[in-house]
């Protein structure tokens, strides 16, 4: 299962974040600067519950600031304070291309301090599926969610999203769906009163459904009140 350094959407204070630790692993997914100066703030030990944490790695969804803003701060900070590498893992070769150059380029992190590989490549071995998707027109082509398996459970994790279609295939009733959700109606996200009836369909399957990247939580909190949907796990 996932917890999550915060769940609002891009212009929240905490931006949508989620990670999980698997042995001396802490694995995130996505890096916001928001998450950044939590990890920061509240230290690995904190965060990992006491594990010892020996690589940092940084599976990217999509490159949208409030998606990859804080990972050229943590590959420095890994770096030069905590002294561990990070692993970024790009969900295609056009995706690590441009994380190259942010990172490269733009930041001028230590070519020592990290590496850019593709999420499929084995060290990534949570990752067992790239599921492209569609999100904003400006990133076409470059919007992914994934499957995953993390410590046994078999997880399906939207990334940002204006469709639940390219994630169909892999939901199962063993699945734990992680699907962002809106209450504004854009071209580029879900909205929430055109997919509740979806959601509440596969919890009745067995699904176990959690919202992210939520823009009023307030307002998805009312209208998930009577279902087993639940609202993403905070830290
Ligand atoms: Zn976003
Ligand atoms: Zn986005």
């Amino acid at each position: 299962m996932l917890t999550f350094f915060g769940r609002g959407s891009a212009f929240s204070k905490m931006n949508n974040n989620a990670f999980f630790t698997d042995g001396s692993d802490l694995v995130l997914i996505d890096c916001a600067m928001s998450s950044f100066h939590r990890i920061v703030e509240e230290g690995l030990d904190k965060i990992c519950g006491g594990k010892e944490i020996k690589r940092i790695i940084v599976i990217v969804t999509h490159t949208h600031s409030d998606h990859i803003s804080g990972i050229a701060m943590l590959i420095h900070y890994a770096f030069y304070i905590l002294h561990i590498p990070v692993v970024v893992a790009a969900p295609s070769e056009e995706v690590r291309a441009d994380l190259r150059y942010c990172c490269e380029r733009l930041d001028g992190c230590a070519a020592q301090a990290y590496s850019i590989v593709l999420a499929e490549d084995p060290e990534i071995k949570w990752v067992k599926n790239v599921i492209l998707t569609e999100h904003s027109p400006e990133l076409a082509g470059r919007c992914f969610g994934y499957e995953l398996m993390v410590n046994g459970t078999h997880i399906v994790y939207t990334g940002d999203t204006r469709t639940l279609a390219p994630y169909e295939p892999y939901i199962t009733a063993d699945t734990v769906l992680y699907s962002e959700i809106s209450t504004y109606r854009s071209e580029v996200h879900l909205y929430l009163y055109d997919n509740l009836d979806r959601l509440i369909a596969l919890t009745k399957q067995g699904t176990k459904v959690f919202l992210m990247h939520l823009d009023d939580e307030a307002q998805i909190q009312r209208a998930i009140l009577y279902t087993d949907i639940r609202l993403a796990p905070l830290l």
